[in-house]
Protein backbone atom coordinates (compact mmCIF):
# COMPACT_ATOMS: atom_id res chain seq x y z
CA UNK A 1 0.00 0.00 0.00
CA UNK A 2 1.12 3.37 -0.82
CA UNK A 3 1.00 6.43 0.92
CA UNK A 4 -1.38 9.27 -0.08
CA UNK A 5 -2.41 12.52 1.04
CA UNK A 6 -5.14 14.47 -0.09
CA UNK A 7 -4.25 18.05 -1.94
CA UNK A 8 -5.35 20.99 0.33
CA UNK A 9 -6.82 24.02 -1.64
CA UNK A 10 -4.18 27.09 -1.55
CA UNK A 11 -7.27 29.14 -2.01
CA UNK A 12 -9.71 28.17 0.58
CA UNK A 13 -7.33 25.05 2.22
CA UNK A 14 -10.22 22.82 1.58
CA UNK A 15 -9.87 19.43 0.63
CA UNK A 16 -9.42 19.03 -3.26
CA UNK A 17 -10.47 15.56 -4.95
CA UNK A 18 -6.74 15.15 -5.97
CA UNK A 19 -4.54 12.74 -4.08
CA UNK A 20 -0.64 12.47 -4.24
CA UNK A 21 1.87 9.75 -3.44
CA UNK A 22 4.51 10.35 -1.74
CA UNK A 23 6.37 9.88 -4.88
CA UNK A 24 4.06 11.99 -7.19
CA UNK A 25 5.63 14.70 -9.41
CA UNK A 26 3.66 17.60 -10.82
CA UNK A 27 4.08 20.15 -13.53
CA UNK A 28 1.78 23.19 -13.94
CA UNK A 29 -0.65 20.85 -12.99
CA UNK A 30 -4.29 22.45 -12.80
CA UNK A 31 -5.66 21.96 -9.08
CA UNK A 32 -9.52 22.50 -8.88
CA UNK A 33 -11.29 22.94 -5.77
CA UNK A 34 -14.82 21.49 -5.43
CA UNK A 35 -15.48 23.68 -2.85
CA UNK A 36 -14.36 27.72 -3.91
CA UNK A 37 -14.69 26.87 -7.52
CA UNK A 38 -10.88 27.82 -8.10
CA UNK A 39 -8.26 26.38 -10.27
CA UNK A 40 -4.96 27.02 -9.27
CA UNK A 41 -1.82 25.66 -11.30
CA UNK A 42 0.74 24.06 -9.06
CA UNK A 43 4.00 21.81 -8.90
CA UNK A 44 4.43 19.10 -6.84
CA UNK A 45 7.55 17.48 -5.89
CA UNK A 46 8.79 15.17 -2.19
CA UNK A 47 4.60 16.33 -1.26
CA UNK A 48 5.58 19.74 -1.38
CA UNK A 49 2.94 21.79 -3.40
CA UNK A 50 3.61 25.24 -4.96
CA UNK A 51 1.11 27.21 -6.13
CA UNK A 52 2.26 29.45 -9.40
CA UNK A 53 0.78 32.54 -9.61
CA UNK A 54 -0.93 32.60 -13.75
CA UNK A 55 -0.58 35.85 -15.10
CA UNK A 56 -2.01 34.82 -18.01
ZN1 LIG B 1 -10.61 26.19 -2.61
Amino acid sequence: MSETMWVMCPVCSHKTRTKLRQDTELKNFPLFCPKCKNECIVNVKNCQIETISDNG
